[in-house]
């Protein structure tokens, strides 16, 4: 991710690095440069701008530009910028306040990765944080659903939910709950059901669930290669859920990068993890700091 990006900014700092003085024309001139290749990475309009005006404002105080080295100045301006953009010292980490087990629900379209997702940090948790963890799929519409969250169990060897054909997402949800509490489990890790497109019935059965379960983390999870499509999603989903946090996945595809470098300015929600790829291991958290650092090189 953020290749793209990366290679521009390097050529447009390139030329300011090595300077022993700047104008204030120069840092203008690199940063409607800036703005353009941020542009082209698919970086939503408003941020884009509201990026370079932070920047512009900090570095052309008469300070940087009088500095010894006023181009490395720049560049460190832009790295803090960028890592304020992309949720600053934001934690990546899950919540368990609660009297186990805590619950954990994953939301979001259809083919957005949720399943996968869902297996993904119920290993993680079970394996680096020790937690013990039950997943249960509430997915009754799509054929096979919950079968496929069960094979991802078995090869994560994570417990799930037994199949009961013919109850509905709620019953399933309270049964989780219920089996997570008497059989002693940290954590249940509910897969919603998604849809095609945010729909209205989407939006009040996933409410349901919610209301009923209580999650202490409630993630969105968002196909990073549907670009600034991600963001709206996110934001429609925040108008009706209390989003703890989004899993962007698929980033190994994603060169551009715009929908996590604008989620967190655009919905206030923070990236938690991300997908790198199908393997059921893909999964990193989110790190503003080691992503700027990436970005700029
Ligand atoms: P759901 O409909 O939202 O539950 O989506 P699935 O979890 O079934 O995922 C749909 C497809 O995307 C599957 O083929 C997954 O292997 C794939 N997938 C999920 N996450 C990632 C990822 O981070 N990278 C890549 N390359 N593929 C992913």
């Amino acid at each position: 991710m953020f290749e793209s990006l990366s290679d521009r900014l390097s050529s447009i700092f390139e030329g300011l690095r090595g300077r022993g003085a700047l104008e204030e024309k120069d840092v203008t001139e690199a940063l409607r440069e800036v703005r353009v290749a941020l542009l082209e990475a698919d970086v939503a309009l408003p941020v884009a701008k509201d990026f370079i005006s932070k920047v512009k404002e900090r570095a052309v105080g008469a300070e940087v530009l009088r500095s010894v080295t006023p181009g490395q100045q720049v560049v460190k301006i832009v790295h803090d910028a960028l890592v304020d953009m992309l949720g600053g010292d934001a934690d990546p980490s899950l919540s368990f306040a609660t009297t186990p087990p805590a619950a954990i629900m994953m939301v979001g379209l259809q083919g957005s990765g949720k399943t996968t997702s869902t297996a993904k940090i119920a290993l993680r948790l079970q394996k680096r944080d020790k937690k013990r963890v039950l997943m249960a799929s509430l997915d009754t519409r799509r054929p096979a659903a919950q079968e496929q969250l069960a094979i991802l169990g078995e090869q994560a060897e994570v417990k799930t939910l037994p199949i009961i054909a013919g109850q509905t997402p709620r019953d399933i949800a309270k049964r989780a709950m219920e089996a997570g509490k008497l059989g002693g489990f940290d954590v249940v890790m509910l897969d919603t059901a998604g849809r095609l497109s945010i729909d209205e019935q989407l939006m009040a059965e996933v409410a349901d669930i919610h209301k009923t379960t209580n999650p202490v983390e409630t993630l969105l999870v968002v196909d990073a290669l549907t670009g600034q499509d991600a963001v709206t999603t996110a934001e429609k989903f925040k108008e009706r859920l209390n989003i703890t946090g989004v899993v962007m996945t698929r980033i190994d595809g994603d060169a551009r990068g715009g929908a996590a470098l604008s989620m967190r300015a655009v919905t206030g929600a923070p990236i938690k993890f991300v997908g790198v790829g199908e393997k059921i291991d893909a999964l990193d958290t989110f790190e503003p700091e080691r992503m700027a650092g990436r970005i700029l090189g």
